[in-house]
């Protein structure tokens, strides 16, 4: 049995619940979530997409944890080992883990309404859904260990859990996906943790600019910590800030990365690059609209592209960049503005509503 923060249903506070988790099955790991960062995308799924037949669920995604038990054929584990849980797995052997040019692996929960059918929780006699095949909101989970990255003995998990979404979303976007070139002009819109995480990208790069865009002003103090060297906010101009960023750098930047999640900042985000070369990545989340552009703003050599988890491919990925975050090559404990225990998940819910965070970590397991 275990603590768990279950969403009941939509757009309701998350209800802490004793929930059975079963022992690991074959090829599964159970781990003990040391730590869990709330991302955005847990607020999209509650508040905004509201599939009904994924709930109840528990949310979470972003965490880092200790494995407890293994399940049979389970080699690459042992209880004790440190982990990131992976909501991308990354098989090895399907089409898409064996193209360099991609992290989708297919064998994970994509194709279905966010969650992965057969998770290992029950409450009150009910199945319980897993979110994004992690479920960290909890004390325990249980994961395949395709979808697990064995991380250094030595990580402190209160901070690297951030490095299990927020980060490596937000900087991998900026360096494997958009591939920023040194010397460029990059924007940024919108700046939560994968927002920043993107700044921080952008300038591990090279950029030698790069624009930091929020409609929030009390954001524009922690962007320069990440390294932007200017600072927009939309709502102290009465032209399309496309436009404004146009005026700013001779027609536009090199680069832009949509870090909110809204298809209007999409637009945006691609009409503030340049033409002949200027690259759009689309890292916020939605499925609630389309996008939409001029086809010549295309045609004229602009390029857009999305990223998710910073197009890392989870085993390799994370592992290297909680490596450098121990060797001081990578930010962290910057993105962390508060911590709470998992009981306090709703007081970490309304501070992300109201944009009073960058990140929360919450600990399931308070003395
Ligand atoms: P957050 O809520 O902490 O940050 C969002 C920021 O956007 C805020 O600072 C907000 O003020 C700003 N914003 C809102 N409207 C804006 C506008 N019109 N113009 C400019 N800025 C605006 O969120 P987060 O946790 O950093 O996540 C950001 C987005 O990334 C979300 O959509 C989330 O779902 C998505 N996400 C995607 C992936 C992926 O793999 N692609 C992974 C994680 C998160
Ligand atoms: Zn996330």
């Amino acid at each position: 049995h275990s603590t768990k923060a279950v969403a009941w249903e939509p757009n309701k506070p998350l209800v802490i619940e004793d929930v059975e988790v079963a022992p690991p099955q074959a090829n599964e790991v159970r781990i003990k979530i040391v730590a869990t960062g709330m991302c955005h995308t847990d607020l999209y799924i509650l508040f905004e997409s509201m599939k009904k037949e994924s709930f109840p669920m528990i949310l979470g995604h972003e965490a880092a944890g200790i494995i407890e038990s293994v399940g049979p054929g389970v080699t690459e584990f042992q209880p004790g080992d440190k982990v990131i849980p992976l909501f991308i797995s990354q098989c090895r052997e399907c089409r898409f883990c064996k193209s360099p040019k991609t992290n989708q692996c297919e064998k994970g929960w994509i194709e279905t309404q966010h969650v992965l059918k057969d998770s290992r929780f029950t409450c009150k006699g009910k199945k319980i859904e897993q979110f994004a095949g992690t479920s960290t909101f909890s004390q325990y989970t249980v994961v395949n260990q395709m979808a697990v990255a064995k991380i250094d003995p030595s990580a402190p998990l209160d901070k690297v859990c951030l490095i299990g979404c927020g980060i490596c979303t937000g900087y991998g976007a900026a360096v494997n996906t958009a591939k920023v070139e040194p010397g460029s002009t990059c924007a940024v819109f919108g700046l939560g943790a994968v927002g920043l995480a993107a700044v921080m990208g952008c300038k591990a790069a090279g950029a030698k600019k790069i624009f930091a865009v929020d409609i929030n002003p009390e954001k524009f103090e922690k962007a320069k910590v990440f390294g932007a060297t200017d600072f927009v906010n939309p709502k102290d101009y009465d032209k399309p800030i496309s436009q404004v960023l146009a005026e700013m750098t001779n027609g536009g930047v090199d680069y832009s990365l949509e870090c909110v999640g809204n298809v209007e900042v999409m637009r945006s985000a691609l009409e503030s690059c340049v033409k002949g070369w200027g690259i759009s990545v689309v890292v916020g989340w939605t499925e609630l609209h389309d996008v939409a552009t001029r086809p010549v703003q295309l045609i004229a050599g602009r390029t857009w592209k999305g990223s998710m988890f910073g197009g890392f491919k989870g085993k390799d990925g994370v592992p290297e960049m909680v490596k450098a975050y121990l060797g001081k090559k990578l930010l962290v404990d910057e993105f962390i503005t508060h911590n709470m225990t998992l009981d306090q998940v709703n007081d970490a819910i309304e501070l992300m509503k109201h944009g009073k965070c960058i990140r929360t970590v919450l600990n399931p397991f308070p003395q």
